[in-house]
């Protein structure tokens, strides 16, 4: 049974329900961290926040949204200085993405390329990855995180996401990822200038990957990175509040779509499609 189409303008994804694909959020790694650094509602205190990866079912192909952080994090070895500053990780035995997979994933699409992101890529050397042209331009150089050897360990195909070239879905430009409609790669830059978004159209309803855009459930409610935060991690900070006023504006309309920030703590212990009744 094709799938509705979706909706070009801002709309909400239509609800139908999609037998064929299956969503699972989880834990890779535990960065250790404070809320002051993360909110700027005033709360403090420490936190963990999960480096969350999101894993799509599809008969046709596992595909992973990004890849967390793996075994060279566990050994020490990644990040290093002057990532380390920002605090410690901790990756648990069995969490890594490769550890949770029974094989390789079909693909991997990347929400954006910080170190926190691409490092769980070390351990699946040789799979299909997709950034964008814009992302791909700033940090698959000599930016800083970005693992020199990761440059030709995976198989990188940058997507162009430009105005024109690409299909406007939900008010975005989008690539609609496997043809059939089921999952899409959305543009949503400014936490880095290729920031991208994913949106899957699975069993119980539409999931939406917003990456960094938002960390934690918090961001999606109104309050936002601190100031200092968002100068250090932001790259273009007027245009992530343009998106992040996007990702608040489908949480909060759009009652079936389940909105995924990129370290929101209460998903510390995973969640997955349930069928619905
Ligand atoms: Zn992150």
């Amino acid at each position: 049974m094709p799938l509705p189409a979706l909706p070009v303008l801002l709309a909400c994804p239509p609800a139908t329900p999609n037998p064929a694909v299956t969503v699972e959020v989880v834990r890779t790694a535990i960065m250790h961290g404070d809320w002051s650094q993360v909110v700027d509602d005033g709360t403090r205190g420490p936190v963990d926040l999960p480096a969350l990866v999101g894993i799509i079912h599809h008969p046709d192909a596992t595909i992973l949204v990004d890849s967390g952080l793996g075994l060279e994090s566990r050994a020490g070895r990644y990040p290093r200085f002057p990532l380390t500053l920002l605090g410690d990780v901790t990756v648990p035995e069995g969490e890594a993405i490769v550890e949770r997979l029974p094989e390789p994933p079909d693909l991997v699409l990347m929400t954006h390329l910080h170190y926190d992101h691409v490092g769980g890529l070390l351990d699946l050397p040789g799979v299909t990855v997709w950034t964008t042209d814009e992302d791909w331009r700033t940090y698959g150089g000599l930016a800083i995180g970005f693992p020199p050897r990761l440059r030709n360990g995976v198989d990188w195909r940058p997507q162009d996401m430009g105005a024109g070239r690409a299909t406007q879905v939900l008010g975005r430009p989008a690539v609609d990822v496997l043809g059939d409609g089921s999952i899409w790669y959305l543009s949503l830059p400014g936490h880095t200038p290729g920031a991208a978004a994913v949106l899957v159209r699975a069993e119980d309803g539409p999931w939406l990957f917003v990456g960094d855009t938002a960390w934690v459930d918090q961001h999606l409610a109104g309050a936002r990175r601190p100031w200092l935060t968002r100068t250090i991690i932001d790259a273009r900070i007027r245009e992530e509040a343009r998106s992040l006023d996007w990702a608040r504006w489908m949480k909060a309309e759009c009652p079936e779509l389940r909105v995924i920030a990129g370290h929101e703590p209460s998903l510390s212990a995973g969640i997955a499609s349930t069928p619905r009744p």
